[in-house]
């Protein structure tokens, strides 16, 4: 029912090289068996720590990463997977992405309107007499004026540049943006607005977000439902008011727990894990989450629990065995 992105049993590998190693090379599975859609004109939020493969999933989807990569992800019904590179630069004209430090993307030696310019003409977005006026309405629709045609990207400020970045998006007409990031490099009163920008051009261009941020406030914002990750795996989906309100994976709980609260509701408790993320090198048996996992039982240690939707809830998907009975 109106699914935009398919994935199914996504996983992306990557093979460790160590100068002189003999034998077999170490294998990091930095994104294990993830299965979920997106529906067109939502927003999936996508959470999890740093180093928990959120972001290598979001690239691999655009054939961004140079590991190993399974599995099927369809687009608007399309298996990407039996695409050549002709084919593939087709579609992915409807994905694209905005990163986190969009400076990094910007080319220091193009002004925005040339650097913006070069994308309509390579992508023959509008006539090439027509560019100059597209650009206008690019950085209109952004909320940068005319005056910053001729700017370069060192002159402008964070908030402008992921301004930019998002112009640049938008430039070739995507139906579906990945946003990495895109605002953890900004001061808060600069998130508000460019989070709300998004919000605004979701609604006026139809477009569908893969939203992938470590704060979860951003995230609970802007979000239709959210995925939490934790070591490359999804362990929990549900829609953002669900999930937020009735967290039932123990590191949802945890991850919710050191949310800060409005100072009249004070009496949620922190729960803290115990230990560090474990080495994605060394991934612990059964449940990987199961060394710090607070409400950890015997048979964690060697079953693997399943992403599965409950009973009472066919949208909200969790992995964890305290709800085996209710799945
Ligand atoms: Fe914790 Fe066990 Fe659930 Fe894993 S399966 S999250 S270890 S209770």
């Amino acid at each position: 029912e109106n699914v935009l992105l398919d994935v199914r049993n996504l996983g992306v590998q990557f093979v460790v090289r160590k100068g002189g190693h003999r034998g077999k090379h170490p294998v990091v599975h930095a994104v294990n068996d993830v299965s979920f859609f997106v529906r067109n004109g939502e927003t999936l939020g996508l959470v999890g720590e740093s180093g928990c493969g959120k972001t290598t999933l979001g690239r691999s989807l655009l054939r961004l990463v140079n590991g190993d990569v399974k599995g099927e992800i369809r687009f608007e019904d399309t298996l990407l997977g039996s695409l050549n590179a002709r084919e593939f630069r087709e579609i992915r004209r409807n994905m694209q992405m905005i990163f986190q430090d969009p400076f990094s993307s910007l080319n220091p030696r193009l002004t925005i309107g040339q650097m913006l310019s070069e994308v309509l003409a390579v992508h023959k977005v509008v006539a090439r007499d027509k560019i100059r006026e597209k650009v206008y309405e690019l950085l209109d629709i952004v909320g940068l004026n005319r005056e910053y045609y001729n700017r370069y990207p060192h002159e402008f400020s964070g908030g402008q540049r992921q301004r930019v970045g998002i112009a640049r998006a938008l430039a070739v007409n995507p139906k579906f943006i990945i946003c990495d990031e895109p605002v953890s490099a900004l001061d808060v009163s600069i998130q508000s607005q460019i989070i709300n920008l998004l919000k605004d051009l979701q609604h006026e261009f139809g477009l569908t977000y893969l939203f992938i941020a470590h704060d979860l406030s951003v995230v609970e914002y802007i979000s239709d439902r959210v995925a939490v990750m934790y070591l490359g795996r999804i362990v929990e989906i549900a829609s953002a008011e669900e999930l937020y309100s009735r967290p039932m994976h123990p590191y949802t709980r945890a991850l919710m727990s050191a949310i800060p609260l409005p100072e009249l509701d004070r009496k949620r408790q922190r729960i803290l894990l115990k230990g560090d993320i474990p080495s994605p090198l060394d991934m612990p048996s059964g449940c990987s989450f199961h060394p710090r996992c607070p409400d950890a039982m015997e048979r964690c240690r060697a079953i693997e629990p399943q992403l599965l939707p409950l009973k009472d809830n066919p949208e909200h998907f969790v992995s964890c065995l305290l709800y085996e009975e209710r799945r």
